[in-house]
């Protein structure tokens, strides 16, 4: 048994696939080696054998953004929705009617659990280029002081370079277009938020003043998935396979940026048609939510 209550009203599968650009150089806390605080990479060998490392903007973190987004939305009585809601990070409060946990999920340890049916993917940035080092006069979280000086020990973070672009996925399973509203905000509200510390912020990359966005709702899974191999590393080549696989619907009929299949067992939207359908959810979630007299 899932645990979850029975929904008002069908359910259907959400996707929301995008390529990110960051906007400026971006700092995803990794871990701390000694006195540079380091970005995430990942490394990987491309079909002729080659190894290779690349920038990574990973899921997990995106996710804990879009929480955070949520849990901190301005509500109308003066609160933030997690206030409202006495649903944190950590203690979330797991319980199957917050519109949080309903998708993100929830643990109360050795007590509750709540499994999220909202999953993140991508990340792997396309170009290969690698982090750089810079030294900076904030002060940072965790450092390794040689206790034997007294003088400041030198202190340097490594970033992302800026224009990277990151291929990401959201993925929904069986949730009502209530559920996925949360999901619309927090995905777009997340944008601005990309990072940790500062500068922060990714966005939208765009081909011909049209974002690289896709937006499915369906039941059965009829179009290509515009996913992007993490050992691609040709923009061009990302871009194109990005939009060809955007239009590919099996059966589809539509008007190039909204396309049906089969009375609706398949809708898919591309481009700013797919941004406009996710601000009517977020503003249907504010409305409907942040902005509930309770
Ligand atoms: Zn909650």
């Amino acid at each position: 048994m899932s645990g979850l209550p029975q929904a008002n009203g069908q359910r259907y599968h959400f996707d929301i696939y995008a390529i990110l650009e960051g906007s400026q150089e971006l700092y995803f806390g990794h871990e701390v080696m000694i006195n540079v605080n380091m970005v995430e990479t990942v490394r990987l060998v491309l079909p002729n054998g080659e190894g290779i490392e690349k920038c990574y903007l990973s899921p997990t973190k995106r996710r804990g953004i879009e929480r955070r987004c949520l849990l901190w939305a301005p509500c109308s009585n003066g609160k933030m929705l997690g206030e409202k809601l006495d649903c944190h990070i950590p203690k979330t409060c797991t319980k199957p009617e917050c519109p949080v946990c309903a998708v993100y999920g929830g643990l109360i340890t050795g007590k509750q659990t709540l499994i999220g049916r909202l999953t993140h993917g991508g990340g792997v940035a396309i170009q290969p280029l690698l982090p750089e080092e810079k030294q900076r006069a904030m002060h940072p979280s965790a450092i390794l002081n040689d206790p034997n000086t007294n003088s400041p020990t030198p202190f340097k973070r490594q970033y992302n370079e800026p224009g990277l672009l990151y291929p990401v996925y959201n993925h929904c399973l069986s949730v009502t277009e209530d559920e996925f509203q949360a999901v619309a905000y927090a995905f777009l509200d997340s944008l601005a938020r990309i990072g940790s510390g500062n500068p922060k912020g990714a966005s939208l990359y765009e081909v011909d003043n049209a974002p690289l966005l896709v937006v499915d709702k369906y039941l059965v899974p009829h179009g290509a998935r515009p996913v992007i191999s993490p050992g691609e590393t040709s923009v061009e080549r990302a871009l194109q396979i990005f939009q060809d696989k955007a239009r590919r619907v099996n059966g589809g009929t539509g008007n190039g940026e909204h396309i049906t299949v089969n009375n609706g067992n398949f809708e898919r939207w591309i481009g700013w048609s797919a941004h406009q359908k996710l601000q009517k959810w977020a503003d249907t979630f504010v409305n409907r939510v942040l902005k509930a007299n309770d």
